[in-house]
């Protein structure tokens, strides 16, 4: 080969990207280990499945995949904009709700531009603001919980974007309205806030605000959701934003013109519908959280309250070694190293009999009485 090494052709900024690591997929798992009843408790997914709703949507439009999507999904966001309250014009559909915080970062942060966030948090923020050369900074966690006035205090010139994610990413902590209020008066207004919302729907604390409320056309915030969690469909990358028109409408401009697929757009539709199946949902997740809680008590184990699908739990070896351990037993749980914990696991709830076996499973790796 006779061209100048890749290294020296690609962007410099690529170099310091360390890639994203999911959650192992149960596939995987069953090859490796031959293991053939392993649980996934590990990327905060549905333990019910998709929505039925959106299954049978998917169903009755298998037959029109010859066709390209619709690129503006008008019935999508005509739905959504019913469902929400909001103008279609304020809306932005993507690839996953990764892909809408992908296009706030290419829009807003030019190279050297500066991206703000809290430590312990979902690590696509930083990953794609090192994507296109911009500077991610973190303001670390009070007491295991996102620290707004410190973000705010946080803020300079360079800043262009501050992500929040709330219920947090891995901790499960959520802050409240009255927090939540203080900051939004205390950031300059030239600056976009964006308030990742993945987990609200299993928050119970009706302090919890959401960001919705919030929106209007006078101020940056965007507010993001996604169908892959309380809705099922984490395979099929589906999420939205809700901000300001002019700002989505740039968002709309740099978006590729197909980036969500037909049958996205079907299911999204029928799965704003399932009420039951988000019910369903709710009911399992936060009995699950309640139920799984009360175990790690048991076993004085401890743990962060949590207001998502989701529990941080520390335990006393490194977090790696009861991943690895757990594994052998079938259960995929993630160990929390690459987001700042190095003694600290996540798990996510599953259906009754999955939390039981995950119990068991922990009481049998860290050597604990059942
Ligand atoms: C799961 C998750 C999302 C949603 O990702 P999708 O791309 O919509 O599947 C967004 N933010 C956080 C913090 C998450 O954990």
């Amino acid at each position: 080969m006779n061209f100048p090494g890749i290294d020296n052709l690609v962007q410099p900024h690529l170099a310091q990207i360390t890639p994203y690591q999911a959650g192992k997929p149960l596939e995987e798992l069953a090859r490796e280990m031959g293991l053939t009843d392993a649980i996934k408790l590990a990327s905060n997914e549905n333990p019910l499945g998709p929505s039925p709703l959106a299954l049978a949507a998917i169903q009755d439009n298998l037959h029109t995949l010859h066709r390209y999507p619709d690129s503006h999904a008008y019935y999508l966001k005509e739905d959504l904009s019913r469902h929400l309250g909001l103008s279609p014009s304020q809306l932005i559909l993507g690839n996953g709700s990764d892909e809408i915080l992908d296009l706030l970062i290419r829009a807003l942060v030019p190279l050297g531009g500066e991206v703000l966030s809290t430590d312990h948090t979902f690590l696509m923020y930083s990953l794609l603001t090192q994507a296109v050369g911009g500077v991610f900074r973190f303001v670390p966690l009070k007491e295991m919980r996102v620290d707004l006035p410190g973000l705010a205090r946080a803020v300079t010139a360079q800043t262009r974007l501050i992500f929040i994610n709330n219920p947090n990413n891995p901790t499960g902590t959520a802050f409240l309205r009255q927090e939540w209020e203080e900051f939004l008066a205390s950031v300059p207004p030239h600056l976009t806030v964006v308030l990742d919302e993945a987990y609200i729907d299993f928050a119970d604390d009706p302090r919890v605000p959401q960001s919705l409320a919030y929106v209007a056309e006078d101020r940056l915030l965007v507010g993001l959701r996604t169908f892959s969690k309380a809705y099922g469909l984490a395979g099929l990358r589906i999420g939205y934003g809700f901000g300001p028109s002019k700002l989505m409408d740039y968002l709309n401009r740099l978006r590729l013109p197909f980036n969500v697929n037909r049958l996205a757009q079907v299911a999204a539709r029928a799965a704003l519908t399932d009420t039951l199946f988000l019910e369903r949902t709710l009911k399992v997740v936060r009995s699950g959280r309640a139920m799984i809680c009360r175990e790690l008590e048991r076993l004085g184990l401890s743990y962060l309250p949590s207001q998502a699908n989701f529990i941080l739990i520390q335990v006393d070896r490194p977090a790696r070694e009861v991943y690895e351990a757990m594994l052998k037993e079938g259960v995929i749980i993630r160990s929390m190293e690459e987001y700042g914990f190095s003694h600290h696991i996540r798990v996510n709830v599953g259906l009754p009999e999955e939390n039981q076996r995950f119990v068991r499973a922990l009481t049998k790796v860290l050597g604990l009485k059942g």
